[in-house]
C-alpha cells in the first residue's frame, strides 16, 4: 500500500484516498441493482468509533455505504461495536473476522504515520485478502469546511471504498465511481447527494468472492479464514 498521488482541490487543500497499487481503468456507467440480494451476498462490518464521531453523522454514513453495496447486490449487516463491550458475546461477535464475509473497520481522528490528507486505508497481504481498514475523520472535517462536503456523506463513500479494497483485492482502482483513487470536486459533490457508485463490473466481482467464501464455509469451517481480531478489545 502507498500513496501515489494527491487531487488538488480548489482550496489548495490537498487530499487522496490511500489505494493498493496500479489503478484499473474503466468506462462503465453505474450497474443497476439485482431485483434481490441471494443469501450468499452479504457481508457484516465491525465498526470502531475511536473518533467519536456523532450517532447521527455514523447513522447517515452507514445508510450511505449500505446504499452503495444494496446497488451491488450486497446486503450490509453494520455492528457498532463499544469498548468495552456491553457483553463478552458482544464483545466476542464484534471481534470476530473473517475473510470475507466479515470485516472490520476503525474510525480514528488522524493517521498517526500517513499524510495528513490520506482519507483511509486497507491492509491487504500479497494475496488480495485483508479484513481491517481505517478511517481518518480530522482530513473529512477539514473537507466539510473547505469544500462544503457533506461529512455523513463523505464518510459513508470513504468506508465503501476501502471496504471495496479489501473485497476487490489488490489493485482495486477505477477510473470512475466509488473506486476512483483521487475524488475530484464533481464526484465529491456526487458523494453528497450519494451520487457516487461501484461499476457493475466490481459489483459482479464483489458478489462473486463472497458467493466463493460462502461455498467454501459450507464445504467446511477449515477452508474459511478466520483470522484473529488485530487488537485485543
Ligand atoms: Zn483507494
Amino acid at each position: 500500500m502507498l500513496v501515489t498521488g494527491v487531487k488538488t482541490f480548489r482550496t489548495g487543500l490537498r487530499f487522496a484516498l490511500l489505494f493498493s497499487l496500479l489503478p484499473t481503468t474503466s468506462t462503465n456507467l453505474l450497474g443497476k441493482a439485482p431485483a434481490r440480494v441471494p443469501a450468499s451476498a452479504r457481508l457484516t462490518i465491525s465498526v470502531y468509533n475511536d473518533a467519536e464521531v456523532p450517532v447521527d453523522v455514523m447513522g447517515r454514513a452507514q445508510e450511505q455505504a449500505g446504499r452503495a453495496f444494496r446497488h451491488a447486490g450486497i446486503e450490509v449487516t453494520w455492528l457498532n461495536c463499544r469498548v468495552p463491550a456491553v457483553s463478552e458475546e458482544a464483545s466476542r461477535t464484534c471481534r470476530e473476522a473473517v475473510f470475507p464475509e466479515h470485516l472490520h473497520l476503525r474510525i480514528v481522528r488522524k493517521s498517526l504515520g500517513l499524510k495528513g490528507e490520506t482519507l483511509g486505508i486497507s491492509f491487504q497481504g500479497e494475496d488480495g485478502s485483508g479484513c481491517y481498514a481505517d478511517l481518518f475523520y480530522e482530513p473529512m472535517e477539514q473537507l466539510q469546511k473547505s469544500d462544503g462536503a457533506d461529512i455523513a456523506s463523505l464518510l459513508g463513500h470513504v468506508a465503501a471504498h476501502e471496504i471495496g479494497h479489501l473485497l476487490l483485492g489488490n489493485n482495486s482502482h477505477a477510473a470512475a465511481g466509488i473506486m476512483h483513487a483521487h475524488w475530484t470536486t464533481e464526484e465529491l459533490a456526487s458523494a453528497r447527494v450519494g451520487g457516487l457508485a461501484f461499476l457493475e463490473k466490481e459489483s459482479r466481482r464483489m458478489r462473486a468472492r463472497l458467493a466463493t467464501a460462502t461455498q467454501a464455509s459450507k464445504e467446511g469451517p477449515s477452508t474459511a479464514a478466520r483470522i484473529p481480531a488485530r487488537t485485543g478489545d
